[in-house]
């Protein structure tokens, strides 16, 4: 079945808040086989409001909005529809005791006036309860079958409705068969979206194994999404599985993990499965690395610590990287990235050292050494293993790119791929 979504908020389209309604409705109707052809916003003007609403209808007959539910003057919506389905707003007492009793519930001596604007419900519509807040949502239907899903705004709100209310109607509506959209996305680093493509050479070209190909590139990596559309459960994972073999077939040695995988926690779970620990020596990331580590939940079983070594003095006081190495190389260099992750390993008596150096930027860089160079240590066991980087970037993305590709880098080394 084929819907469209509007979101609706003067702070959507000023760009305060990110438009994260949409992104949800989108995954979670995709996997009960509903497809949002067409998403758009709208500020909170009534004849805006019931343009793009107009328009949605024409199109697919059946669109879900959110926002625009609430007590104050902003929230048009339920107003602007009602009115272009031609019916009145009648008070409804049942949804108003509702709302009365939720506020006593919370220990208001009384509701606020403006809150029975809440309790209006267009004629013949349906209300849609909202567990988790006041503004109930709204279901209104035309003779045609044409239907609006008002949802409130606050995403959680909104999320609950969904799953709780709106997915068991439509599912019921539309008899919906079984056939789902289902995605898979394989998580690679270390190796540029251009290059990526390169490798996966006519597999990689729009399509492969038959399911579309997106190629996603971020500062953790390029991000490759596979998606089999309107296909029944058992078929769509059929070919994702197809589609996931035929692009590790290539790049294997680039994916550390499926969909949500953090990479940290990747290198983590390989150190742990080896009781081996992990110490971290850092001048450019200043801390980074520690922090992609230390977010990850149980990180301690791994993680020892690390010393935040900007200045050359510290190198050479905490981590022992000698003096006369950082005058001949300069402290943005293999040898010295090397003596730092060798120094945090013995410092504290890890399997596993790691040294980054590098130059973030904006400032500081030479035609030999310019803005984004940064040199990469591991030493795993005394198995010492350095990389030189050049990476394009503001300082922000310079830093994060460099705590990625040590984590890449042990990754490769703990789990001895090339
Ligand atoms: P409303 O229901 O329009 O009063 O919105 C209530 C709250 O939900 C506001 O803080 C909005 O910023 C937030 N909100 C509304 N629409 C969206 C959306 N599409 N994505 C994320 N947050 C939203
Ligand atoms: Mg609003």
């Amino acid at each position: 079945m084929r819907l469209e979504v509007v979101t609706i908020g003067d702070e959507l389209l000023l760009g305060f808040t990110v438009d994260t309604n949409a992104a949800f409705l989108a995954r979670t109707l995709s996997e009960i086989g509903a497809e949002i052809v067409r998403r758009s916003t709208v500020g909170d003007e009534p004849d805006r409001i019931a343009q793009a609403v107009r328009e949605a209808l024409d199109r697919t007959g059946a669109v879900i909005t959110t926002g625009g539910l609430g007590p104050t003057a902003d929230d048009r919506t339920r107003p602007a529809i009602a009115q272009l389905f031609g019916r009145a707003l009648r008070m409804d007492d049942a949804v108003m005791a509702r709302i009365a009793a939720r506020f006593q519930r919370y220990g208001y001596a009384s509701m606020p006036a403006s809150n029975s604007v809440q309790a209006m419900v267009p004629e013949g519509a349906t209300v849609l309860d909202n567990p988790n807040g006041s503004a109930p949502g709204l279901w209104i239907e035309d003779e045609r079958g044409r239907w609006v899903a008002m949802l409130p705004g606050v995403p959680h709100e909104m999320r609950a409705m969904t799953t709780d209310v709106i997915v068991p109607i439509l599912t019921k509506r539309y008899a919906i068969n079984g056939a789902v959209v289902l995605s898979r996305t394989l998580r690679t680093t270390g190796i540029g979206e251009s290059a990526l493509a390169e490798l996966l050479g006519e597999d990689g070209h729009d399509t492969v194994a038959g399911l579309p190909l997106a190629f996603l590139p971020g500062w953790e990596g390029v991000d490759l999404r596979i998606t089999a559309h309107d296909l029944p459960r058992p078929q769509a994972a059929l070919a994702l599985e197809r589609a996931e073999a035929k692009l590790r077939s290539h790049a294997d040695r680039y994916v550390y993990g499926l969909d949500g995988a953090n990479l940290a926690a990747v290198v983590l779970d390989l150190c742990r499965t080896r009781a081996w620990h992990i110490g971290t020596a850092e001048s450019c990331t200043g801390g980074m690395l520690g922090e992609r580590i230390t977010a990850i939940s149980g990180s301690s079983d791994v993680y020892v610590g690390g010393v935040v070594a900007y200045s050359d003095r510290v190198k050479t006081s905490e981590l022992g990287v000698p003096a006369p190495l950082i005058r001949e190389h300069g402290a943005v260099s293999e040898p010295v990235a090397r003596a730092m992750a060798t120094g945090i390993r013995s410092v504290l008596g890890t399997e596993i050292g790691i040294g980054i150096t590098g130059i973030a930027g904006p400032t500081g860089g030479t035609p030999e050494k310019p803005v984004g160079t940064v040199w990469i240590a591991t030493d795993v066991n005394g198995d010492v293993h350095a990389t030189g980087r050049r990476y394009l970037g503001d300082r922000e993305d310079v830093r994060r790119r460099s705590a990625q590709a040590a984590l890449d880098q042990v990754r490769r080394s703990v789990s001895r791929v090339g």
